[in-house]
């Protein structure tokens, strides 16, 4: 479906292609198998690394590709398309790359970056604890200094990639109490570092083949220049990565609508009740519009907020807006796609029920969609910010 992208080059355009022939022909024939078996494709992230795939949107100085969001965020879709749980684990490891890579010192960047980037270091990202899901600023996990160490102790709860990972980008309170905003830091900790232990992963509704575990920290000890960036600098820096894991949920979220909107549609026009294809009964023909239009809507406003951070201007709040649309549309997507298919919809024979179970997940994490309005809202108590976004694209 070539003509739903919007590309700048032609070597955008080979790249969404090669992934889109990778995922149809090398990836989608294992999907069921490793969902149901709640296994976790680990050599499909090593394949996508080997295409760039995992550092489409980092600098090329840094170990990635150096290409626009604009385009990383198509890639994302095409994978998520067909495997939400390989997409979500790569916006996942942007998201744990994303500390290093803008607040890193060259030294750091140099000794893990290309390793990241490439897909030999798969990274987790640890902000919520058991009672700090939505409020990160009550986090109980603490790192004491002690000599040229820090010692961290602590749970951080749902960890995608959790006890899978090689290693975890993880914000701890080096100074202040639960509940303060200033005092927590921001740390590189290498699996298989002593003292950390990964419980067993959760049991998940959805998103079968990818892993979320608790962490745990015991008396965990650290050299002192695994922590990136300055000391206290950590809730900002967590942030900031969640503003651009947004941009990558919604792209998740997109694509699975996408996939499940290609499922049914291909399902209606075959599908005959009443001597005709289900799709030409106007019920049917008119809830795959919604559907088209949803889908539309939502690429349309996560590229846009792509644009202002590929431009360097302000994008948070539109990334709320993006993630927002694109999650709340990819639930009422998949939920009309097994309507669609009637009581086949209803079976593990089609993946549109699993796409419905995978959807509810993109309304909850990287924040909850309360939370994007918590976000927005408090963007709009700025002077004159309702024409902020109009004015930015428009200058631009
Ligand atoms: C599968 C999965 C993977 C995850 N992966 C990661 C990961 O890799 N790294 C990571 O750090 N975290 C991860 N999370 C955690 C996720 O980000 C949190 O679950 C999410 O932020 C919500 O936090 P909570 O579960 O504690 O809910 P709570 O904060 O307890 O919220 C409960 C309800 O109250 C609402 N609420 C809370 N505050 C407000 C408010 N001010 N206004 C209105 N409503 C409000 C929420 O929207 C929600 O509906 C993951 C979670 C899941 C389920």
């Amino acid at each position: 479906m070539p003509a739903r992208r919007i590309l700048e080059s032609p070597e955008h355009a080979e790249l969404l292609e090669l992934v889109r022939t990778v995922m149809s022909k090398q990836l989608a024939p294992q999907v069921a198998q490793y969902e149901a078996d709640e296994r976790f494709p680990r050599e499909a992230f090593r394949l996508l690394g080997e295409l760039g795939v995992l550092g489409v949107a980092y600098s090329e100085d840094l170990g990635g590709l150096g290409l626009p969001s604009e385009v990383y965020l198509q890639v994302l879709e095409e994978i998520a398309a067909v495997w939400a749980s390989v997409a979500v684990g790569v916006s996942v490891h942007a998201l744990s790359c994303f500390a290093l890579a803008t607040r890193g010192t060259k030294a750091q960047q140099q000794r893990w970056l290309p390793k990241m980037l490439s897909g030999t270091m798969l990274g987790a990202y640890s902000l919520s604890e058991p009672h700090a899901g939505s409020d990160p600023a009550a986090m109980a996990t603490t790192a004491r200094r002690d000599g040229d160490d820090y010692v961290l102790n602590g749970t951080k709860a749902w960890v995608t990639h959790g006890g899978y990972a090689d290693f975890y980008t993880v914000m701890a309170r080096t100074s202040g109490q639960p509940g303060d905003r200033e005092g927590i830091s921001c740390f590189l900790i290498p699996a298989g570092t002593p003292g950390l232990i990964a419980d067993e992963p959760e049991r998940k509704m959805g998103l079968t083949a990818s892993p979320t575990a608790s962490i745990r920290f015991e008396n965990l000890r650290i050299p002192a220049d695994h922590r990136i960036g300055d000391e206290g600098e950590g809730l900002k820096i967590a942030l900031a990565a969640l503003d651009a894991g947004r941009l990558g949920i919604a792209a998740c979220a997109t694509g699975l609508s996408q996939g499940a909107l290609d499922v049914a549609i291909a399902y209606a026009q075959n599908r005959e009740t009443f001597e005709r294809p289900i799709i030409q009964h106007q019920g049917i023909g008119f809830m795959l519009a919604d559907m088209q239009a949803a889908i539309v809507s939502s690429r349309a406003t996560l590229l846009s907020a792509a644009r202002l951070k590929d431009l360097g201007l302000p994008y948070a709040s539109e990334a709320s807006v993006a993630k927002l649309i694109a999650t709340d549309g990819a639930m009422r997507v998949t939920t009309d796609a097994v309507q669609v298919l009637g009581g086949a919809g209803y079976t593990r024979d089609f993946p549109v029920e699993r796409f419905m179970r995978e959807a509810k997940i993109m309304q909850i994490f990287e924040g909850t969609n309360q939370i994007q309005r918590v976000v927005i809202s408090r963007h709009l108590e700025r002077p004159g910010a309702g024409a902020i976004v109009s004015k930015q694209l428009a200058l631009a």
